[in-house]
């Protein structure tokens, strides 16, 4: 498990393939949950954009909420785990220790595109009223400019609302395009007012031959495992 802001002693890591399936881990955090009182949140992922807020409502679903439809979840509540699922999609982690509040997000392309993250930062200013230079924020483990191969569609789709991303691609000989789609979220935390010193980019690549004992990818294997990434108070 690879773990992150271990500095403000909140607890947020990232299962690697020796800790199991994303949902045997989950399905532990669950158990341990009923036992605590706490709450563990999974967002049913649609590489849409839509943040769902977790507040005391929510905790009548203990000790397992799967929330439909949405791709980052945000919270300031103590013992609940926020939860998403990668096999190559980059997870974001988001941190304000002024506010203790916290925010998880799933960015695959199409989520980068249409800036999941911008929408995290904003959900928990708008409902925490966090300030962006505040927050601390970690852009985890997922596929690298080395290995997202993509066509001219995904380009175009980066491109026509955000021509600045072109500074983030590399066009091969073949003609097909290498995309740093965590460069692209980094970036865009830093448009919503993170401060660049506040941000972390983990370097692992999930598709890398080098790294197929340490993270299932869906692109190098098509298998059905998934890593886990967690944040809880
Ligand atoms: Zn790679």
């Amino acid at each position: 498990m690879k773990k992150y802001f271990e500095e403000f002693n909140i607890d947020c890591g990232f299962s690697q393939r020796p800790d199991g399936n994303s949902l045997d881990i989950r399905n532990a955090m669950a158990r341990e949950a009923e036992v605590s009182g706490g709450l563990v949140v999974k967002a049913n992922l649609v590489h849409g954009i839509d943040i769902c807020i977790i507040d005391e409502e929510a905790l009548s679903e203990r000790p397992y909420l799967a929330v439909e439809d949405c791709d980052g979840l945000v919270t300031n509540l103590k013992n609940v785990t926020l939860t998403t699922t990668h096999g190559d999609c980059i997870p974001v982690f988001a941190y304000d220790p002024k506010k203790k509040a916290i925010g998880i997000a799933h960015a695959g392309w199409r989520g980068t595109a249409d800036c999941v993250v911008s929408n995290l930062i904003y959900c928990m200013c708008e409902e925490y009223k966090c300030k962006p230079k505040d927050i601390h924020a970690v852009v985890g483990p997922g596929i690298g400019a080395c290995c997202f191969e993509v066509d001219d569609d995904v380009v175009d789709y980066f491109t026509e609302s955000m021509p600045w991303t072109e500074e983030y691609m590399a066009r091969r000989s073949d003609g097909k395009y290498l995309i740093d789609l965590k460069g692209i979220n980094c970036e865009l935390l830093e448009v919503e007012g993170v401060k660049a010193e506040n941000i972390f980019i983990d370097p692992d690549c999930t598709c890398c031959e080098s790294s197929k004992d340490l993270y299932f990818s869906y692109r190098r294997d098509k298998c059905e495992e998934r890593m886990l990434a967690y944040i809880r108070l």
